[in-house]
């Protein structure tokens, strides 16, 4: 009998079929179209660094036909009642559950995540549909704040065509995070997905487009970030642009929407502290240390990449760390088995390995990994699991992000040191507190230059809760009405009495 991992492979073979017989193109009006250049980029494999595919890629005519058909789409789709687009973002859910394993395997393939937490991203990306259809009745609803004289009402518009640009971490999930609240809101969309992953956004809009999303509702436009993407950012039709990626690509997005006064809303960088205090339940906290670093390779926004342990623990803390680091799989994003896989594209890798010698040469020392992992010559991403130890807080190594498998330990004496050198970088998203002491564990979160703060936990959301980060980690918030604050207009009515 084939293995799952052998099962995997060849629906990556049977999946893939589709996207080597013609290049990767946009989505626009409802179907698949060329771009409107002869221009391709070629997508390449995390795992051998061959071609996977070609993808058109968008210029001002593509950028411009979509943003045209969000544009003439939008009004119809405002107007639609709530109770029909929830109908309809339903619907986009159970497609998406449809093709779980599709989705899965492609997004492996293409951003060499390994499958075993790729296998939940078709699920996650099903309750943001969900959460925001069944949000969807309500999201016009405002206020009534009575004066003197004159009642005061508040209602809800959605704001017209926006765009939603993307990363390649975990492409499909994350740009369900916007697309969704973004239609429930009564928005139309054109996503710009990352050029290093752009398959799964394809079957996005595919299944969108099957549950009776009309067309030029969501809309898709494949390109570089610099050409198509800064684009998108700059057309006068798109009202907002909800942006997932680096600190310094928000900058320039900013700077490109000035000029036609764009809303923005960013989730950026990060790098995030996971404070061990010597009370902890270190048995637990160790779990979450190596989960939300060297889980997803490293490579999520909220992952903690500095460990701040108390002095009294943290050789024996360490060493019980690096011993589990050392044993983490390295393999083949396909394979169940697998814990990393290899790191999206070879610049992505050499940037993280370039780490190692940062580290060494700053004084720092590479206590576990630091090299490439897998077999050599076959061309594959791969890093081992790395953990910098001996380091401190103004090194390079803990002051930027990394975004792969590794983790930089600086210890500390007490709480007042705990929280300056956490507050001490210019990120501010996530923060993680390991104590047993309630107050101590409240007064730090309180302290924490942090959006997000977990206290004895790792990384869990609750789709209600506002997301997003402070400093140079974002603006703005993510989840529950805070998506709608974004998508949507709020207008006050004054009638006189
Ligand atoms: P990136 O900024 O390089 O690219 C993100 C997207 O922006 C891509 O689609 C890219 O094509 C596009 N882009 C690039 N230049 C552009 C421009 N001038 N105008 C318009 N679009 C442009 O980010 P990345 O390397 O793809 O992703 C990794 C980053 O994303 C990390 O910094 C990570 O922390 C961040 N991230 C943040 C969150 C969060 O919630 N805060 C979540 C996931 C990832």
């Amino acid at each position: 009998m084939a293995s799952v991992f052998e099962t995997n492979l060849a629906t990556a073979e049977r999946l893939l079929t589709r996207f080597r017989d013609r290049p990767l193109g946009h989505f626009i009006d409802g179907r698949e179209v060329p771009g409107q250049s002869e221009r391709l980029f070629d997508n390449l494999s995390p795992i051998d660094g061959g071609i996977i595919n070609r993808v058109h890629a968008g210029n001002a005519a593509d950028v411009d036909a979509a943003a045209t058909a969000a544009q003439r789409a939008f009004p119809a789709w405002a107007a639609l009642p709530g109770t029909e687009r929830k109908r309809i973002l339903h619907r986009v859910a159970d497609g998406i559950l449809a093709r779980a394993e599709e989705i899965a395997v492609l997004e492996s393939l293409d951003s060499g995540q390994p499958i075993r937490f790729m296998s939940k991203a078709a699920e996650r990306a099903a309750e943001n549909f969900r959460f925001f259809a069944d949000r969807a009745p309500d999201a016009a609803n405002g206020l009534s704040l009575p004066a003197r004289d004159h009642l005061n009402f508040t209602v809800r518009q959605a704001l017209g065509p926006v765009a939603v640009i993307t990363p390649w971490n975990t492409p499909f999930m994350l740009s369900t995070w916007k697309i969704a609240p973004a239609l429930a809101a009564g928005c139309t969309v054109v996503h710009k997905p990352a050029e290093w992953s752009p398959l799964t956004a394809m079957l996005l809009a595919e299944i969108m487009a099957e549950a009776g999303v009309p067309a030029g509702v969501a809309n898709l436009v494949n390109g570089l970030g610099e050409e198509a993407g800064k684009l998108l950012t700059e057309h006068p039709a798109i009202k907002a642009v909800a942006f997932v990626g680096e600190s310094t690509t928000g900058s320039h997005i900013m700077a490109q929407g000035a000029p036609t006064l764009k809303r923005v809303h960013f989730e950026l960088g990060g790098k995030n502290p996971v404070i061990v205090f010597d009370d902890a339940d270190l048995d637990r906290a160790l779990d979450a240390v190596v989960f939300m670093i060297y889980s997803l390779n490293g490579q999520r926004c909220t992952s903690s990449s500095r460990l701040l342990v108390q002095s009294g623990i943290h050789d024996a803390f360490v060493e019980r760390l690096a011993e589990r680091v050392a044993r983490i799989r390295v393999g083949h994003p396909l394979d169940p088995a697998t814990e990393v896989g290899p790191l999206v594209h070879e610049r992505h890798l050499n940037k993280v390995l370039s780490y190692c010698a940062i580290a060494q040469d700053d004084g720092a020392t590479v206590k576990v990994g630091g090299v490439r992992a897998g077999e050599p010559g076959t061309g594959g991403n791969y890093v081992r699991p790395t953990l910098f130890t001996g380091a401190h807080n103004r090194m390079r190594i803990a002051q930027e992000e990394i975004f792969g498998p590794v983790l930089t330990a600086i210890p500390f004496n007490d709480e007042a040191e705990a929280v300056a050198v956490a507050n001490d970088v210019a990120y501010g998203l996530a923060g993680y507190v390991w104590t047993r002491d309630v107050s101590r564990a409240n007064r730090v979160a309180l302290k924490l230059d942090a959006g997000m703060v977990w206290i004895n936990s790792e990384n869990n959301r609750h789709l209600p809760t506002p997301f997003g980060g402070m400093k140079a980690s974002g603006i703005g918030r993510d989840g529950g009405d805070y998506s709608f604050d974004f998508y949507m207009e709020t207008k006050n009515i004054c009638v006189a009495l």
